[in-house]
């Protein structure tokens, strides 16, 4: 959607997105409502949709060089109520070693439908979407100043996060099966200790790889689990970022402030959409560009090609880089 730079954005484009998005999560709730009878189901469905909506609704309807806002709506909105709700108050463990705990003793939780839309089924349809607009990790570690990356990913360091999810893992396997900790209702203190405790290192250790990177999302770069599960449904999602090649002046704006580290030109040079499984579908790109070039697009393709800005391999159109 072309969006002016100074001024709101109000038309039937505006509301698309919210009703879209609302809807699913609605239909969700009164999906999960009729099968098991829980009112839960229906006000964790309906306040996750309605606060996505929100944020959308101003993303798309603030004046360009605001809309960042509406994303941050989102993600305090969602984020906070998964963390203080869903995890502090009815002690559910959202972490990922929850899940796994969760996953073995074959209950369909919370967290593992959480899992199942936000993090496997879910990048079918919107990608990583849920790492810009939902993580509560996230919501903080972006309200650091290093927004836009200083240099490039370090190449292989992004290894780490396929250890600590293998780490993860053998961790609840040991626990369960030769520890035998094994209780059967895991809405615990262990679960609530758990969960506060892994989210605090994660935050700790986000900020810290942040200030020493210079670079807010170096976290969700190279040490996060959770991309190892979206990054198999992500290249077949169905949004997508896309470049006009026709409007697009190469000013390499969108790549230099991609918080993400995508060589955006390059899936402009072959005239694909970017479809990288590290987009996390930010839409900073969007709003940097100066020429309304880049936007997102529905449709069916799929690549496993990730052209990643590495600080080994500096980016080619360089000139406009302040950072
Ligand atoms: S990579 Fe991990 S920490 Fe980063 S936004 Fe995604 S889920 Fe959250
Ligand atoms: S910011 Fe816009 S005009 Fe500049 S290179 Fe990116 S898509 Fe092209
Ligand atoms: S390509 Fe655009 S939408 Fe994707 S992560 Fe980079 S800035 Fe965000």
């Amino acid at each position: 959607m072309k969006k002016e730079k100074n001024s709101w954005n109000i038309s039937f484009n505006t509301f698309i997105h919210p009703l879209v998005f609302a809807g699913i999560f609605y239909s969700i709730a009164v999906w999960r409502y009729l099968a098991t009878g829980r009112v839960f189901y229906i006000y964790n469905f309906g306040t996750i949709g309605t606060s996505l909506a929100i944020g959308l609704f101003f993303a798309a309807a603030l004046p360009k060089k605001h809309s960042l806002w509406g994303r941050r709506i989102a993600q305090f909105l969602v984020g906070s109520y998964m963390l203080f709700f869903v995890g502090v108050f009815k002690h559910e463990n959202m972490q990922f070693e929850g899940f796994i705990f969760y996953l073995i003793m074959g209950v369909f939780a919370g967290s593992t439908l959480h899992y199942f839309i936000a993090k496997i089924a879910g990048p079918l349809f919107f990608g990583r979407g849920w790492c810009a607009w939902a993580c509560w990790t996230a919501m903080i570690l972006d309200l650091l100043p290093w927004k836009k990356p200083a240099n490039g990913r370090i190449r292989y360091f992004g290894l780490v996060r396929y250890a600590h999810f293998l780490l993860s893992t053998g961790l609840v396997l040991y626990a369960w099966f030769a520890l035998k900790i094994q209780p059967e209702n895991l809405k615990t203190s262990m679960e609530l200790y758990w969960f506060a405790g892994g989210n605090l290192l994660y935050y700790i250790t986000g900020i810290i790889l942040a200030a020493v990177l210079k670079d807010n999302r170096a976290f969700c770069k190279y040490i996060c689990p959770i991309p190892v599960l979206q990054k198999i449904g992500t290249p077949f999602s169905i949004l997508k970022m896309r470049i006009d090649t026709e409007t697009c002046i190469e000013c390499g704006l969108c790549e230099q402030n991609c918080p993400m580290g995508i060589r955006l030109m390059e899936y402009k040079n072959t005239k694909s959409r970017v479809m990288s499984s590290e987009c996390i579908t930010c839409t900073t790109c969007h709003d940097v560009c100066p020429e309304n070039a880049v936007d997102y697009t529905y449709g069916f393709d799929f690549s496993f090609k990730n052209h990643l800005y590495y600080a080994d391999k500096p980016l080619k159109n360089n000139k406009n880089r302040d950072a």
